[in-house]
């Protein structure tokens, strides 16, 4: 098929016309269940009610004016924001790349502020951090860099986990200005660290040892997926800088680059900008999505679910060797590599044979981020249709 659009995505044969709550439906009608809410965005479901009433009384009020003047909607849901994410300060952006990039360029000036000659930023392996020059650089997947004369110099890359590989890269350099990593990565195949949350706390120790920021991408981790608002509240450690975006909009796009402590003086006036950066309407959205996710109860629904899924799921396939994990409704469905599955062809299989949508990452590992306010009956069913997929896949 012929197309105008740039072949950037390897797009599946499909397409939707119409999402409400657990599902997507195409021009026929035919409903499929979304087991990946558009990589983690929608988690409130497609086309929460309020959300669209929301968007729908904004854009009908005040869609833009500009960051010259004051923003009545940025104001509230930035308190709100930084309330629910335990942070001081907010800019908003549109997306996760540029919440990113403003954190990365808050590490540069406070490197610069404080006379080092260079900013150094330590990143982990198999880290995804976006698409922009400076965030492509900071991500570890060789797909993406390939080509674009990546900032290599300005990054070191360490084994996720390993706070050994940290502090030896802070004392063989003086230019260190940050570590930046995901308490879950998600495009790498949701992948914790082999201690969990305690890796967050030993970073956050080295930070202070050594006056480094400490930087979180929740992009994908925000916003209740994990069961908690961000998943750093595992911990009991509070990072310098927090970026989100994904869930932050539940489909409406925004991105938020948190700061504390710290971090809080590091830009001032002229530092930085975006003439889209927090509308009155992008901010109505995150608004009433805080206000949604605390009123549904939606962390302790996503924890009983995922509670169930978990259970459902290694009940069933624990025996043949699939393991699960992850957080909240952030779950990698880890399958045997020796057991003859295709991995390559699931996606398409679940698509097609059980009007499922998923997706896999890190090779094998089924990556599942459904809503967070699925019922659970809806939780049940992706059990089930992921149970015949897999079963179904193993020889
Ligand atoms: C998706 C993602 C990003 C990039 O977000 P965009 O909105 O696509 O720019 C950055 N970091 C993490 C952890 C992500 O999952």
């Amino acid at each position: 098929m012929s197309s105008y659009l740039l072949p950037t995505y390897k797009r599946q044969p499909i397409s939707f016309v119409k999402g409400q709550g657990s599902y997507l439906y195409t021009a026929d009608a035919t409903p499929y269940l979304d087991a990946l809410t558009g990589i983690a965005v929608c988690g409130l479901g497609h086309c929460h009610p309020r959300v669209t009433a929301a968007i729908a009384d904004q854009a009908a009020t005040l869609v833009h004016t500009s960051n010259l003047f004051g923003i009545d909607w940025q104001e509230r849901a930035g308190e709100k924001l930084c309330q629910v994410a335990g942070m001081d300060k907010v800019f908003f952006a549109n997306s996760g790349a540029e919440a990113n990039e403003a954190a990365l360029k808050m590490a540069r000036l406070f490197a610069s502020n404080r006379g080092q000659t260079q900013a150094k930023v330590i990143v982990m392996e198999k880290s995804f951090h976006g698409r922009t020059l400076l965030t492509v650089s900071a991500t570890a997947n060789p797909m993406a860099r390939a080509g674009f004369f990546t900032l290599d110099d300005d990054f070191i890359r360490v084994p996720f986990g390993d706070i050994e590989a940290i502090s030896q890269a802070i004392a063989d350099n003086d230019n260190v200005c940050a570590v930046m990593l995901e308490p879950i990565q998600g495009e790498s195949g949701v992948n914790t660290a082999a201690n969990g949350f305690d890796f967050l706390t030993q970073v956050r120790k080295v930070c202070d040892d050594h006056d480094l920021l400490m930087i979180l991408d929740e992009v994908q981790t925000g916003n209740g997926r994990t069961g908690r608002y961000f998943a750093y509240q595992y911990s009991s450690i509070k990072p310098d800088i927090l970026t989100t975006a994904k869930g932050l909009g539940n489909g409406f796009p925004v991105g938020a680059c948190m700061t504390s402590a710290k971090a809080n003086d590091i830009f001032s006036y002229g530092s930085h900008g975006s003439t889209y950066g927090g509308t009155p309407l992008a901010c109505r959205v995150v608004s009433e999505v805080i206000d949604v996710i605390d009123d549904e109860n939606m962390m302790s629904n996503t924890l009983s679910n995922s509670a169930a899924l978990i259970e459902q799921i290694t009940s069933e396939l624990g025996s043949q060797g699939v393991t699960v994990r992850g957080k909240g409704m952030m779950l990698g469905v880890v399958m045997p590599q020796d057991r003859g599955i295709a991995f390559d062809s699931l996606v398409d299989k679940a698509r097609d044979n059980h009007h499922l949508i998923i997706n896999v990452a890190g090779g094998n590992a089924i990556r599942l981020l459904p809503p967070l306010n699925m019922s659970a009956d809806e939780t049940a069913q992706i059990g089930e249709r992921l149970i015949h997929l897999i079963q179904s896949a193993l020889y």
